[in-house]
């Protein structure tokens, strides 16, 4: 099995969680009920898209 060689350094570590974001990109606030969905997707809390309802109320 592949062993690493050294250690990684505390700098190298926190420099590749540099890409860990808090919100994943793409994220962005629904029009209808301000929560964050999904760009380009319906809203999974309000079931609306493009400020149109289009799911049906759960
Ligand atoms: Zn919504």
């Amino acid at each position: 099995m592949a062993v690493p060689q050294r250690r990684t350094s505390k700098t190298r570590r926190d420099k590749r969680r540099t890409h860990f974001k808090l919100v994943l990109p793409g994220m962005v606030k629904c029009e209808q009920c301000a929560e964050l969905k999904m760009a380009h997707h319906v809203c999974k809390n309000c079931g609306s898209y493009k400020g149109r309802k289009i799911v049906k109320d759960q």
